[in-house]
C-alpha cells in the first residue's frame, strides 16, 4: 500500500486557523492580540520575502505586526538599542530578527541580546536550556522541529516507546527535535538515535527507525531500502537540484528536493512528507503558535 503523504500546507491551514479563534477569543475577553516585530536590516532580496510572508500571516491572524526596516549601515549598539526597546514594549510579545546580517554586525551578540520572554524562534540559549529540561519549562521550541513534532501528531502516529532515528545533528533541527521527542509527555516518550557524519553504517541505523527523521541537506541520502517497511518518514531537507520554467507563471523556478527519494520510499513508508510541501509549510504557523502563545504566557491564561 502506498504511503499517506503528510500535506504540510493542508495541516498549517488547520492550525492558522486555529490560532485565529484563538485570537479572537483573546481579544474578546482581554481586549489584546499578540504583537510579533520583524527586524529587516539591508534589503536582501529572500529575506525581505521571508519578512513579507510572516507579515502577511500575522495579519491574517488578526495580530498586531511590525515590520520594522532598518538601513544596511545601522550599527550594532543601534541594532542593540531597537531590541532593549521592543523588549519594553508591553504591546509586544514576540521579536526577530531577520538573518543574514551584514558583516560588521556580530550576529551571536544580536541574537543573544533578544528578550528570552519574547524569543519566539526559540534560538536563544536560555530558551535551548528549557528544551533541554522539558515539561513546562519549555516556552519556546524552535519553529521546524515543533512543526516536524505537530506533524508527527496529528498523523496519529504513536511516539511513545517508538525507535526514532534523526540524521542530522544542527542546532536549527536534529538536536532540538530529538530532544523534543524523548522528553516524557504525549508526542514524545520515544527512543531516539542521533546520526551523523562521523556516524558508522548509517543504513543499519535508520533500517530500525520507526519514525525516520533527515534534516542532512544531501539530496537523495536515504535510500528507499533504508527504510522500515510501514515508517514514518519526515524528510526536512530542502535542495535545489535544478532550475526549471513555471508553466503558469512563465518565471524561473528552482526544482526543489528533499533528502529522501520520495516515490521509492513512498512505497515503503507508512507515512512520508513531501518536499515541497511537507515540513516547510508548517515552520511558519509554529512561529505563529509561539507568539500567541508568548501573549498567553503573560496574560497567564
Ligand atoms: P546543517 O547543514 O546545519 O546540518 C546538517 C546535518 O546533517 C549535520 O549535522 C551533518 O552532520 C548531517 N549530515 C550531513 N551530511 C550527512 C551524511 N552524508 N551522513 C550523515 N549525516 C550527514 O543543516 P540544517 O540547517 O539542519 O538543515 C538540514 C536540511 O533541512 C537542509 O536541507 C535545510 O535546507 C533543511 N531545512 C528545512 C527547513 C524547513 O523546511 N522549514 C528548516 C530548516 C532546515
Amino acid at each position: 500500500m502506498p504511503a499517506i503523504i503528510l500535506n504540510g500546507t493542508e495541516i498549517r491551514k488547520e492550525i492558522l486557523a486555529e490560532i485565529r479563534q484563538e485570537v479572537e477569543a483573546i481579544k474578546a475577553a482581554h481586549g489584546v492580540v499578540p504583537g510579533l516585530v520583524t527586524i529587516l536590516v539591508g534589503s536582501n532580496p529572500a529575506s525581505l520575502s521571508y519578512v513579507s510572508l510572516k507579515v502577511k500571516t500575522a495579519h491574517s491572524l488578526g495580530f498586531k505586526e511590525i515590520q520594522d526596516n532598518q538601513p544596511e549601515d545601522i550599527s550594532e549598539a543601534a541594532l542593540l538599542g531597537l531590541l532593549d526597546q521592543y523588549r519594553r514594549d508591553e504591546t509586544i510579545h514576540g521579536i526577530l530578527v531577520q538573518l543574514p546580517l551584514p558583516p560588521h554586525i556580530d550576529e551571536k551578540l544580536v541574537l543573544n541580546a533578544i528578550d528570552p520572554d519574547k524569543d519566539v524562534d526559540g534560538f536563544h540559549p536560555v530558551n535551548v536550556g528549557r528544551l533541554v529540561i522539558g515539561g513546562s519549562e519549555v516556552k519556546f521550541p524552535p519553529c521546524t522541529p515543533a512543526g516536524i513534532q505537530e506533524m508527527i501528531r496529528r498523523s496519529g502516529v504513536e511516539t511513545r516507546g517508538a525507535e526514532v532515528v534523526v540524521v542530522g545533528r544542527s542546532n536549527i533541527v536534529g538536536k532540538p527535535i530529538a530532544n523534543m521527542l524523548l522528553q516524557k509527555g504525549s508526542g514524545a516518550n520515544a527512543t531516539v538515535t542521533v546520526v551523523h557524519t562521523a556516524t558508522r553504517n548509517l543504513a543499519a541505523h535508520c533500517q530500525r527507525a520507526d519514525i525516520l527523521i533527515v534534516a542532512a541537506g544531501v539530496p537523495g541520502l536515504v535510500k528507499p531500502e533504508w527504510i522500515k517497511p510501514g515508517a514514518c518518514v519526515i524528510d526536512v531537507g530542502v535542495n535545489r537540484v535544478g532550475e526549471t520554467v513555471s508553466p503558469t507563471t512563465g518565471k524561473t523556478v528552482a526544482i526543489l528536493r528533499g533528502d529522501v527519494d520520495f516515490e521509492e520510499a513512498s512505497k515503503i513508508a507508512g507515512f512520508i512528507t513531501p518536499v515541497p510541501g511537507g515540513v516547510g509549510p508548517m515552520t511558519i504557523a509554529m512561529l505563529m503558535r509561539n507568539t500567541l502563545n508568548s501573549l498567553k504566557f503573560k496574560l497567564q491564561i
